[in-house]
């Protein structure tokens, strides 16, 4: 891959995420804004949602900020930031089922789930070692071994790449779990008629708008991995 085509993968993946996040951003805005039909806060969709999947013992709480909404198998909580907890708007609903839907992943032993908690952990540290160990395998490659002589620096380099598929496995795996976790909010959203037809076709474009995002960052991961491929290069003979 040509260091120029490389760059414009970066340009494209730029644009597109900057229209995402806009697009996310006044899909959500707008969504705070209207009431949901039902009157239901956040809290009470969590509730209903977890007893209808026969989930107990989770907790609900706040956690002040913006976008801190999550799932924590380990604690058994739900956290709802500033615009959801408490909240009836439309989007605070739809934040709310999503993140119940990961609970629902969990207790049903989604394995896709269980390979995301898996990979975690580890994602954000070789997404950040994996690109600095193949550079060194280059360093070797170029000024090490100008005899030729050895593959120490190619082998580095894999060492490097092997530890970027981590994080590059993460985000694979990350997209179709969230996905997944709003297709059961979806679902649930509209069995429970949480929102009514018309509120729901925008709680719909939030969740969406929100999976693209790790689309985005799978397509990013993707194109660094290839980046980090050709920079390797072939093994010396
Ligand atoms: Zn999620």
């Amino acid at each position: 891959m040509d260091y120029y085509i490389y760059l414009a993968g970066v340009v494209i993946i730029m644009i597109w995420s900057s229209a995402v996040q806009s697009n996310l951003k006044s899909k959500a805005q707008k969504g705070s804004q209207i009431r949901a039909a039902s009157g239901k806060t956040a809290n009470q969709v969590v509730e209903e949602m977890l007893r209808e999947h026969d989930i107990y013992g989770i907790v609900i709480e706040h956690k002040p900020g913006e976008l801190t909404d999550c799932y924590s198998p380990k604690e058994q909580k739900i956290y709802l930031s500033d615009t959801t907890y408490g909240k009836d708007s439309i989007t605070a609903i739809a934040v709310a089922a999503h993140e119940c839907g990961h609970a629902v992943q969990d207790k049903e032993n989604m394995a896709l789930y269980e390979l995301r908690q898996l990979l975690a952990p580890a994602a954000g540290i070789s997404s950040k070692v994996g690109p600095w160990i193949v550079v060194i395998g280059v360093v070797i490659s170029a000024y090490l071994e100008r005899a030729g002589s050895s593959n120490i620096g190619y082998l580095v380099s894999t060492i490097g790449i092997v530890i970027y598929a981590v994080a590059f496995l993460f985000y694979l795996v990350m997209l179709p779990v969230e996905r997944n976790a709003s297709s059961r909010a979806f679902k649930d959203m509209k069995q429970a008629g949480w929102v009514s037809q018309e509120q729901f076709s925008l709680a719909h474009k939030i969740l969406r708008a929100a999976g693209d995002t790790y689309a985005i960052s799978l397509a990013s991961s993707a194109l660094t991995l290839l980046r980090l491929l050709v920079l390797r290069g072939g093994r010396r003979r």
